[in-house]
Protein backbone atom coordinates (compact mmCIF):
# COMPACT_ATOMS: atom_id res chain seq x y z
CA UNK A 1 0.00 0.00 0.00
CA UNK A 2 1.14 3.72 -1.16
CA UNK A 3 2.28 5.62 2.02
CA UNK A 4 -0.20 8.26 0.65
CA UNK A 5 -3.24 6.42 0.22
CA UNK A 6 -2.49 4.85 4.04
CA UNK A 7 -2.05 8.52 4.96
CA UNK A 8 -5.29 9.57 3.51
CA UNK A 9 -7.27 6.82 4.87
CA UNK A 10 -5.64 7.60 8.18
CA UNK A 11 -7.04 11.05 7.97
CA UNK A 12 -10.57 9.68 7.40
CA UNK A 13 -10.35 7.36 10.98
CA UNK A 14 -8.69 10.64 12.98
CA UNK A 15 -11.59 13.05 11.99
CA UNK A 16 -14.15 10.43 12.77
CA UNK A 17 -12.72 9.91 15.87
CA UNK A 18 -12.38 13.46 16.90
CA UNK A 19 -16.29 13.91 15.19
CA UNK A 20 -16.97 11.72 18.17
CA UNK A 21 -15.23 13.31 20.67
CA UNK A 22 -16.75 16.73 20.16
CA UNK A 23 -20.37 15.01 20.66
CA UNK A 24 -18.84 13.94 23.92
CA UNK A 25 -18.30 17.31 25.12
CA UNK A 26 -21.39 19.06 24.30
CA UNK A 27 -22.52 16.00 26.69
CA UNK A 28 -20.49 16.93 28.94
CA UNK A 29 -21.14 20.90 28.54
CA UNK A 30 -25.02 20.25 28.66
CA UNK A 31 -24.57 17.94 31.89
CA UNK A 32 -23.33 20.74 33.71
CA UNK A 33 -24.86 24.21 32.29
CA UNK A 34 -28.68 22.60 31.77
CA UNK A 35 -29.21 19.14 32.62
CA UNK A 36 -32.32 18.14 34.94
CA UNK A 37 -31.61 16.67 38.11
CA UNK A 38 -33.40 13.62 36.94
CA UNK A 39 -31.71 12.97 34.12
CA UNK A 40 -28.26 12.46 35.39
CA UNK A 41 -28.56 8.18 35.06
CA UNK A 42 -29.77 8.73 31.52
CA UNK A 43 -26.53 10.92 30.80
CA UNK A 44 -24.50 8.43 32.43
CA UNK A 45 -25.55 5.78 29.97
CA UNK A 46 -25.30 7.93 26.86
CA UNK A 47 -21.62 9.06 27.95
CA UNK A 48 -21.05 5.25 28.41
CA UNK A 49 -22.32 4.50 25.18
CA UNK A 50 -20.18 7.07 23.35
CA UNK A 51 -17.60 5.98 25.34
CA UNK A 52 -17.79 2.31 23.28
CA UNK A 53 -17.72 3.70 20.13
CA UNK A 54 -15.17 5.95 20.50
CA UNK A 55 -12.80 3.41 22.17
CA UNK A 56 -13.88 1.43 18.73
CA UNK A 57 -12.75 4.41 17.03
CA UNK A 58 -9.18 4.87 17.51
CA UNK A 59 -8.27 1.20 18.37
CA UNK A 60 -9.16 -0.24 15.13
CA UNK A 61 -7.36 -2.55 13.43
CA UNK A 62 -7.24 -0.62 10.43
CA UNK A 63 -5.54 2.06 12.27
CA UNK A 64 -2.84 -0.22 13.28
CA UNK A 65 -1.87 -1.36 9.78
CA UNK A 66 -2.27 2.23 8.29
CA UNK A 67 0.49 3.29 11.42
CA UNK A 68 2.55 0.17 10.22
CA UNK A 69 2.97 1.25 6.90
CA UNK A 70 3.29 5.04 7.90
CA UNK A 71 6.04 4.94 10.37
CA UNK A 72 9.20 5.53 9.34
CA UNK A 73 8.33 6.84 6.27
CA UNK A 74 9.61 10.15 7.26
CA UNK A 75 11.63 11.88 4.37
CA UNK A 76 15.19 14.36 5.28
CA UNK A 77 13.70 17.61 6.30
CA UNK A 78 12.87 19.69 3.00
CA UNK A 79 12.76 16.86 0.91
CA UNK A 80 9.84 15.60 -1.44
CA UNK A 81 10.18 11.99 -0.76
CA UNK A 82 8.18 10.68 2.04
CA UNK A 83 6.18 11.88 5.13
CA UNK A 84 6.83 15.91 5.52
CA UNK A 85 7.46 16.88 9.72
CA UNK A 86 3.31 17.72 10.06
CA UNK A 87 2.53 14.36 8.78
CA UNK A 88 4.99 12.59 10.69
CA UNK A 89 3.24 14.44 13.85
CA UNK A 90 0.40 13.72 12.84
CA UNK A 91 1.36 9.96 13.28
CA UNK A 92 3.28 10.16 15.99
CA UNK A 93 0.04 11.28 17.66
CA UNK A 94 -2.39 9.12 16.19
CA UNK A 95 0.32 5.76 17.71
CA UNK A 96 0.04 7.47 21.18
CA UNK A 97 -3.56 7.36 21.19
CA UNK A 98 -3.70 3.85 19.19
CA UNK A 99 -1.73 2.11 21.62
CA UNK A 100 -3.14 4.07 24.73
CA UNK A 101 -6.44 2.34 23.15
CA UNK A 102 -5.44 -0.96 22.63
CA UNK A 103 -2.42 -1.56 25.16
CA UNK A 104 -4.68 -1.41 27.98
CA UNK A 105 -6.67 -4.65 28.60
CA UNK A 106 -10.48 -4.44 28.41
CA UNK A 107 -10.99 -5.68 32.05
CA UNK A 108 -8.38 -3.35 33.24
CA UNK A 109 -10.04 -0.25 31.88
CA UNK A 110 -13.54 -0.74 33.00
CA UNK A 111 -11.95 -1.57 36.11
CA UNK A 112 -10.14 1.72 36.48
CA UNK A 113 -13.25 3.36 35.54
CA UNK A 114 -15.24 2.03 38.04
CA UNK A 115 -12.59 2.92 40.87
CA UNK A 116 -12.58 6.34 39.43
CA UNK A 117 -16.27 6.79 40.07
CA UNK A 118 -16.44 4.85 43.07
CA UNK A 119 -13.20 7.49 44.31
CA UNK A 120 -15.08 10.58 43.62
CA UNK A 121 -18.05 9.46 45.87
CA UNK A 122 -15.47 7.93 48.68
CA UNK A 123 -13.66 11.37 48.43
CA UNK A 124 -16.59 13.63 48.53
CA UNK A 125 -17.93 11.33 51.62
CA UNK A 126 -14.43 11.68 53.04
CA UNK A 127 -13.74 15.84 52.45
CA UNK A 128 -17.64 15.89 54.11
CA UNK A 129 -16.49 13.86 56.94
CA UNK A 130 -12.82 14.98 56.74
CA UNK A 131 -12.16 11.19 57.06
CA UNK A 132 -8.41 10.90 55.53
CA UNK A 133 -8.27 7.43 56.97
CA UNK A 134 -11.57 6.01 55.29
CA UNK A 135 -10.48 7.67 51.94
CA UNK A 136 -6.46 6.30 52.02
CA UNK A 137 -7.54 2.77 50.53
CA UNK A 138 -9.05 4.46 47.76
CA UNK A 139 -5.56 6.64 46.82
CA UNK A 140 -3.75 2.88 47.67
CA UNK A 141 -5.74 1.58 44.82
CA UNK A 142 -5.50 4.16 42.72
CA UNK A 143 -1.41 4.91 42.81
CA UNK A 144 -1.52 0.55 42.17
CA UNK A 145 -3.73 1.60 38.93
CA UNK A 146 -1.37 4.56 37.64
CA UNK A 147 1.44 2.03 38.05
CA UNK A 148 -0.28 -1.09 36.27
CA UNK A 149 -1.19 1.19 33.68
CA UNK A 150 2.17 2.76 32.90
CA UNK A 151 3.21 -0.54 32.87
CA UNK A 152 1.06 -1.73 29.95
CA UNK A 153 2.42 0.63 28.23
CA UNK A 154 5.72 -0.41 28.91
CA UNK A 155 6.54 2.69 31.29
CA UNK A 156 6.87 0.22 34.40
CA UNK A 157 9.77 2.00 35.40
CA UNK A 158 8.80 5.77 35.68
CA UNK A 159 5.71 5.39 36.24
CA UNK A 160 5.25 9.06 37.20
CA UNK A 161 6.96 10.31 34.32
CA UNK A 162 4.17 8.48 32.27
CA UNK A 163 1.54 10.32 34.47
CA UNK A 164 3.22 13.56 33.78
CA UNK A 165 3.29 12.94 29.87
CA UNK A 166 0.18 12.13 29.91
CA UNK A 167 -0.57 15.77 30.04
CA UNK A 168 2.11 17.21 28.99
CA UNK A 169 3.81 15.07 26.16
CA UNK A 170 7.29 14.84 26.38
CA UNK A 171 7.33 16.30 30.23
CA UNK A 172 9.50 14.63 32.90
CA UNK A 173 9.50 14.35 36.47
CA UNK A 174 13.48 15.80 36.24
CA UNK A 175 12.69 18.30 34.68
CA UNK A 176 9.67 19.48 36.57
CA UNK A 177 12.06 19.22 39.71
CA UNK A 178 14.58 21.25 38.52
CA UNK A 179 12.25 24.19 37.55
CA UNK A 180 10.64 23.79 40.83
CA UNK A 181 13.22 24.00 42.98
CA UNK A 182 14.53 26.84 40.84
CA UNK A 183 10.94 28.77 41.42
CA UNK A 184 10.66 27.51 45.12
CA UNK A 185 13.83 28.97 46.20
CA UNK A 186 12.99 32.64 44.73
CA UNK A 187 9.46 32.77 44.83
CA UNK A 188 9.49 31.96 48.89
CA UNK A 189 11.10 35.00 50.39
CA UNK A 190 8.82 37.27 47.61
CA UNK A 191 5.62 35.81 49.23
CA UNK A 192 7.02 36.36 52.60
CA UNK A 193 8.33 40.04 51.89
CA UNK A 194 5.05 40.97 50.42
CA UNK A 195 2.95 39.53 53.03
CA UNK A 196 4.59 41.45 55.79
CA UNK A 197 4.15 44.37 53.66
CA UNK A 198 1.04 46.84 54.85
CA UNK A 199 -0.42 46.96 51.53
CA UNK A 200 -1.45 43.67 51.88
CA UNK A 201 -4.13 44.74 54.96
CA UNK A 202 -5.41 47.49 52.57
CA UNK A 203 -5.86 45.54 49.86
CA UNK A 204 -8.36 42.99 52.01
CA UNK A 205 -9.97 45.89 53.14
CA UNK A 206 -10.70 47.00 49.67
CA UNK A 207 -11.72 43.84 48.79
CA UNK A 208 -14.56 43.44 51.53
CA UNK A 209 -15.50 46.94 49.77
CA UNK A 210 -16.68 45.32 46.58
CA UNK A 211 -20.11 44.54 47.69
CA UNK A 212 -23.55 44.31 46.32
CA UNK A 213 -22.49 43.96 41.50
CA UNK A 214 -25.92 43.08 39.99
CA UNK A 215 -25.41 40.03 37.85
CA UNK A 216 -26.63 41.80 34.88
CA UNK A 217 -24.19 43.95 34.70
CA UNK A 218 -21.57 41.97 35.80
CA UNK A 219 -22.75 39.77 32.96
CA UNK A 220 -22.56 42.95 30.47
CA UNK A 221 -19.20 44.28 31.48
CA UNK A 222 -17.11 40.46 31.13
CA UNK A 223 -19.20 39.91 27.91
CA UNK A 224 -17.94 43.45 26.73
CA UNK A 225 -14.32 42.28 28.07
CA UNK A 226 -13.87 38.77 26.20
CA UNK A 227 -15.39 39.89 23.01
CA UNK A 228 -12.86 42.82 22.59
CA UNK A 229 -9.92 40.75 23.57
CA UNK A 230 -10.94 38.21 20.69
CA UNK A 231 -13.18 36.16 21.42
CA UNK A 232 -15.84 35.26 18.74
CA UNK A 233 -18.72 34.67 20.09
CA UNK A 234 -19.94 33.31 16.24
CA UNK A 235 -17.76 30.31 17.17
CA UNK A 236 -18.66 29.97 20.88
CA UNK A 237 -20.63 31.14 23.57
CA UNK A 238 -19.96 31.45 27.76
CA UNK A 239 -22.98 30.27 30.16
CA UNK A 240 -23.41 29.22 34.14
CA UNK A 241 -22.02 26.44 35.39
CA UNK A 242 -21.35 25.48 39.06
CA UNK A 243 -17.51 25.30 38.59
CA UNK A 244 -16.50 27.65 35.64
CA UNK A 245 -14.50 25.65 32.31
CA UNK A 246 -14.14 25.64 28.82
CA UNK A 247 -14.81 22.78 26.51
CA UNK A 248 -15.19 22.31 23.05
CA UNK A 249 -12.93 23.44 20.14
CA UNK A 250 -12.72 25.03 16.47
CA UNK A 251 -16.25 26.78 15.95
CA UNK A 252 -17.98 25.43 18.91
CA UNK A 253 -15.99 26.26 22.01
CA UNK A 254 -18.44 26.50 25.31
CA UNK A 255 -17.18 28.42 28.27
CA UNK A 256 -18.86 28.92 31.78
CA UNK A 257 -18.29 30.92 34.87
CA UNK A 258 -20.43 31.80 37.89
CA UNK A 259 -21.85 35.05 39.29
CA UNK A 260 -21.26 36.73 43.27
CA UNK A 261 -22.86 39.99 43.46
CA UNK A 262 -20.02 40.32 46.39
CA UNK A 263 -17.47 38.81 44.55
CA UNK A 264 -17.61 40.84 41.58
CA UNK A 265 -14.22 39.81 40.24
CA UNK A 266 -14.33 36.66 40.48
CA UNK A 267 -16.77 35.88 37.54
CA UNK A 268 -14.69 38.17 35.45
CA UNK A 269 -11.22 36.84 35.98
CA UNK A 270 -12.61 33.61 36.07
CA UNK A 271 -14.26 34.48 32.25
CA UNK A 272 -10.93 35.82 31.16
CA UNK A 273 -9.21 32.71 32.07
CA UNK A 274 -11.57 30.54 30.50
CA UNK A 275 -11.67 33.33 27.44
CA UNK A 276 -8.24 32.46 26.85
CA UNK A 277 -8.30 28.64 26.77
CA UNK A 278 -11.39 29.24 24.50
CA UNK A 279 -8.72 31.57 22.07
CA UNK A 280 -6.70 28.52 21.84
CA UNK A 281 -9.08 26.16 20.90
CA UNK A 282 -10.13 28.98 18.44
CA UNK A 283 -6.96 29.43 17.18
CA UNK A 284 -6.03 26.19 16.37
CA UNK A 285 -6.10 25.37 12.56
CA UNK A 286 -9.30 24.09 11.01
CA UNK A 287 -7.83 22.92 8.10
CA UNK A 288 -6.48 20.33 10.25
CA UNK A 289 -9.12 19.24 12.16
CA UNK A 290 -8.69 15.91 14.42
CA UNK A 291 -5.00 15.65 13.62
CA UNK A 292 -2.35 16.42 15.78
CA UNK A 293 -1.76 19.72 13.76
CA UNK A 294 -4.83 20.70 15.47
CA UNK A 295 -4.63 19.82 19.31
CA UNK A 296 -3.59 21.67 21.65
CA UNK A 297 0.00 21.09 22.79
CA UNK A 298 -0.49 19.79 26.37
CA UNK A 299 -2.06 21.29 29.56
CA UNK A 300 0.76 23.49 30.60
CA UNK A 301 0.53 25.63 27.39
CA UNK A 302 -3.09 25.40 27.67
CA UNK A 303 -2.92 27.01 30.93
CA UNK A 304 -0.38 29.52 29.61
CA UNK A 305 -3.00 30.24 27.52
CA UNK A 306 -5.63 31.10 30.29
CA UNK A 307 -3.24 32.69 32.68
CA UNK A 308 -1.95 35.22 30.44
CA UNK A 309 -5.11 36.93 29.12
CA UNK A 310 -6.09 36.41 33.05
CA UNK A 311 -3.09 37.39 34.52
CA UNK A 312 -0.44 39.21 32.71
CA UNK A 313 -3.22 41.06 30.50
CA UNK A 314 -6.08 41.89 32.53
CA UNK A 315 -4.24 42.29 36.11
CA UNK A 316 -2.49 44.99 34.56
CA UNK A 317 -2.77 48.79 34.91
CA UNK A 318 -2.96 49.05 31.28
CA UNK A 319 -5.72 46.98 30.70
CA UNK A 320 -7.31 48.89 33.48
CA UNK A 321 -7.13 52.28 32.41
CA UNK A 322 -9.03 51.40 29.33
CA UNK A 323 -11.78 49.45 31.13
CA UNK A 324 -11.95 51.52 34.41
CA UNK A 325 -14.60 53.78 32.71
CA UNK A 326 -16.88 51.32 31.44
CA UNK A 327 -16.50 49.53 34.74
CA UNK A 328 -17.36 52.51 37.15
CA UNK A 329 -20.32 52.83 33.88
CA UNK A 330 -21.68 49.55 34.96
CA UNK A 331 -21.41 50.02 38.56
CA UNK A 332 -21.34 53.70 39.86
CA UNK A 333 -22.95 53.33 42.91
CA UNK A 334 -20.84 50.21 43.90
CA UNK A 335 -17.87 52.14 43.37
CA UNK A 336 -18.50 55.28 44.91
CA UNK A 337 -15.46 56.42 46.86
CA UNK A 338 -13.29 53.35 45.45
CA UNK A 339 -10.43 55.67 43.46
CA UNK A 340 -8.69 53.92 40.75
CA UNK A 341 -5.70 53.02 43.00
CA UNK A 342 -8.21 50.95 44.82
CA UNK A 343 -9.82 48.98 42.41
CA UNK A 344 -6.24 47.71 40.88
CA UNK A 345 -4.92 47.11 44.40
CA UNK A 346 -7.89 45.03 45.08
CA UNK A 347 -7.65 43.04 41.44
CA UNK A 348 -3.93 42.57 42.89
CA UNK A 349 -4.54 41.39 46.34
CA UNK A 350 -2.46 38.88 47.94
CA UNK A 351 -3.44 36.84 50.63
CA UNK A 352 -1.98 33.61 51.66
CA UNK A 353 -4.68 30.97 52.09
CA UNK A 354 -4.86 27.11 52.95
CA UNK A 355 -6.77 26.35 49.80
CA UNK A 356 -5.54 26.70 46.12
CA UNK A 357 -8.55 27.34 44.52
CA UNK A 358 -8.57 30.76 46.45
CA UNK A 359 -4.73 31.39 45.82
CA UNK A 360 -3.99 34.75 44.44
CA UNK A 361 -1.12 34.69 41.59
CA UNK A 362 1.88 34.94 43.92
CA UNK A 363 1.11 32.12 46.60
CA UNK A 364 -0.92 29.87 44.04
CA UNK A 365 2.56 28.32 42.22
CA UNK A 366 3.36 27.15 45.96
CA UNK A 367 0.34 25.27 46.06
CA UNK A 368 1.54 23.31 43.20
CA UNK A 369 5.40 22.52 44.24
CA UNK A 370 3.61 21.10 47.19
CA UNK A 371 1.50 18.62 45.26
CA UNK A 372 4.12 17.75 43.24
CA UNK A 373 6.53 16.99 45.74
CA UNK A 374 3.73 15.13 47.43
CA UNK A 375 3.26 13.04 44.31
CA UNK A 376 6.74 12.75 43.84
CA UNK A 377 6.94 10.77 46.96
CA UNK A 378 3.78 8.63 46.51
CA UNK A 379 5.02 7.14 43.75
CA UNK A 380 8.92 6.84 44.36
CA UNK A 381 8.07 4.61 47.61
CA UNK A 382 9.74 7.52 49.86
CA UNK A 383 6.27 8.58 51.15
CA UNK A 384 3.24 6.12 52.26
CA UNK A 385 -0.32 7.14 52.06
CA UNK A 386 -1.32 6.63 55.73
CA UNK A 387 1.37 9.46 56.08
CA UNK A 388 0.26 11.87 53.62
CA UNK A 389 -1.61 14.61 55.69
CA UNK A 390 1.58 14.94 58.19
CA UNK A 391 3.48 15.29 55.43
CA UNK A 392 1.14 17.57 53.95
CA UNK A 393 0.72 19.65 57.21
CA UNK A 394 4.66 20.14 57.34
CA UNK A 395 5.14 21.09 53.91
CA UNK A 396 2.38 23.47 53.80
CA UNK A 397 3.64 25.16 56.65
CA UNK A 398 7.32 25.41 55.20
CA UNK A 399 5.83 26.33 51.83
CA UNK A 400 2.60 28.94 52.41
CA UNK A 401 3.81 29.89 56.23
CA UNK A 402 -0.37 27.97 57.09
CA UNK A 403 -0.76 24.78 58.47
CA UNK A 404 -4.35 23.30 58.50
CA UNK A 405 -6.51 22.55 61.27
CA UNK A 406 -7.99 19.75 59.18
CA UNK A 407 -7.17 17.53 56.14
CA UNK A 408 -10.42 18.86 54.41
CA UNK A 409 -8.14 22.25 54.20
CA UNK A 410 -5.15 19.99 53.42
CA UNK A 411 -4.32 16.56 51.97
CA UNK A 412 -8.28 16.05 50.96
CA UNK A 413 -9.13 19.38 49.46
CA UNK A 414 -8.58 18.67 45.89
CA UNK A 415 -10.69 16.24 43.52
CA UNK A 416 -7.59 15.49 40.89
CA UNK A 417 -6.28 12.23 43.10
CA UNK A 418 -9.44 10.40 43.46
CA UNK A 419 -9.82 9.30 40.19
CA UNK A 420 -6.17 8.57 39.41
CA UNK A 421 -5.59 12.22 37.98
CA UNK A 422 -1.62 12.25 38.97
CA UNK A 423 0.31 14.24 36.96
CA UNK A 424 -1.81 16.57 36.31
CA UNK A 425 -1.01 19.50 38.76
CA UNK A 426 2.46 20.35 38.01
CA UNK A 427 0.64 21.93 34.32
CA UNK A 428 -0.98 24.50 36.13
CA UNK A 429 2.64 26.09 37.36
CA UNK A 430 4.15 25.56 34.16
CA UNK A 431 1.62 27.20 32.91
CA UNK A 432 2.66 30.40 34.69
CA UNK A 433 5.84 29.94 33.73
CA UNK A 434 5.28 29.67 30.62
CA UNK A 435 2.92 32.76 30.88
CA UNK A 436 4.93 34.78 32.25
CA UNK A 437 7.98 33.99 29.68
CA UNK A 438 5.86 34.48 26.38
CA UNK A 439 4.85 37.90 28.43
CA UNK A 440 8.96 38.90 29.32
CA UNK A 441 9.17 37.95 24.92
CA UNK A 442 6.26 40.37 24.32
CA UNK A 443 8.04 43.66 26.05
CA UNK A 444 11.52 43.15 23.84
CA UNK A 445 9.53 42.30 20.48
CA UNK A 446 6.49 45.02 21.15
CA UNK A 447 7.85 47.61 24.09
CA UNK A 448 4.65 49.61 23.57
CA UNK A 449 2.48 46.61 23.93
CA UNK A 450 0.82 48.39 27.24
CA UNK A 451 0.23 51.64 25.11
CA UNK A 452 -1.81 49.23 23.12
CA UNK A 453 -4.01 48.22 25.67
CA UNK A 454 -4.70 51.79 27.39
CA UNK A 455 -6.26 52.16 23.78
CA UNK A 456 -8.39 48.57 24.09
CA UNK A 457 -6.52 46.92 21.50
CA UNK A 458 -4.94 43.59 21.93
CA UNK A 459 -4.86 42.54 18.33
CA UNK A 460 -1.09 42.03 19.04
CA UNK A 461 -0.91 40.12 21.74
CA UNK A 462 -3.66 37.39 19.85
CA UNK A 463 -2.00 37.70 16.34
CA UNK A 464 1.26 36.39 18.06
CA UNK A 465 -0.42 33.87 19.78
CA UNK A 466 -2.33 32.84 16.77
CA UNK A 467 0.99 32.40 14.94
CA UNK A 468 2.96 31.59 17.42
CA UNK A 469 1.36 28.78 19.40
CA UNK A 470 -1.72 28.21 18.08
CA UNK A 471 -1.18 27.56 14.46
CA UNK A 472 1.46 25.25 15.78
CA UNK A 473 -1.00 22.75 17.46
CA UNK A 474 1.18 19.35 18.70
CA UNK A 475 4.08 19.68 16.18
CA UNK A 476 6.17 20.16 19.37
CA UNK A 477 6.43 19.52 22.95
CA UNK A 478 5.25 22.08 25.15
CA UNK A 479 9.49 23.02 26.05
CA UNK A 480 10.65 22.88 22.12
CA UNK A 481 7.24 24.62 21.48
CA UNK A 482 8.64 27.61 24.57
CA UNK A 483 11.79 27.06 23.39
CA UNK A 484 11.00 28.32 19.49
CA UNK A 485 8.82 30.65 20.83
CA UNK A 486 11.15 32.70 23.14
CA UNK A 487 14.20 31.93 21.92
CA UNK A 488 15.30 30.24 25.11
CA UNK A 489 14.63 27.22 27.38
CA UNK A 490 11.64 27.51 29.76
CA UNK A 491 12.70 28.81 32.96
CA UNK A 492 11.15 29.91 36.33
CA UNK A 493 13.33 33.46 36.40
CA UNK A 494 10.67 34.90 33.95
CA UNK A 495 7.78 33.89 36.47
CA UNK A 496 9.86 35.39 39.19
CA UNK A 497 10.82 38.76 37.89
CA UNK A 498 7.54 39.27 36.65
CA UNK A 499 6.09 38.94 40.02
CA UNK A 500 9.05 40.92 41.54
CA UNK A 501 8.03 43.58 39.54
CA UNK A 502 4.16 44.03 39.46
CA UNK A 503 3.73 42.61 42.81
CA UNK A 504 7.29 44.88 43.95
CA UNK A 505 5.67 48.03 42.23
CA UNK A 506 2.58 47.78 44.90
CA UNK A 507 3.51 46.19 47.86
CA UNK A 508 7.17 47.10 48.33
CA UNK A 509 7.86 50.45 47.14
ZN1 LIG B 1 -7.41 26.85 33.22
Amino acid sequence: MAPESAFEELLALLKRAHVLGTIGDLLGWDEQVNLPAGAAEQRAAQHAALAEVQHAAISEARMGELLVVLEGTEGPPGSAVGMDSGQAAIVKQARREYDRATKLPVAFVRAKAAQGSRGYHAWARAKAENDFAGYAPVLEKNLEFARREAAYLGQGENAYDYMLDKHDPGLTAAAVDRLFGELKRDLVPLMRAILASPVAARARGVGERLRGFPVEGQRHFLREVTERIGFDYARGRIDVSLHPFCSGTGSDVRMTTRYNPDQPLDALFGSIHETGHGLYEQGLPAAHVGTALSIHAGMAVHESQSRLWENQIARSRSFWRYFEPRWRAFFPVQMEGLSSDDLYLAVNAVEPTLVRVDADEVTYNLHIVLRFEMEKKLFSGELAVADLPVAWRQASRELLGLEPVNDREGVLQDVHWCDGSFGYFPSYCLGNMIAAQLWSRWRVLRPDLEADFSQGDFSWPLGWLRENIHAQGRRLSALELVRRATGEELSPRHLVAYLQERYGSIYLT
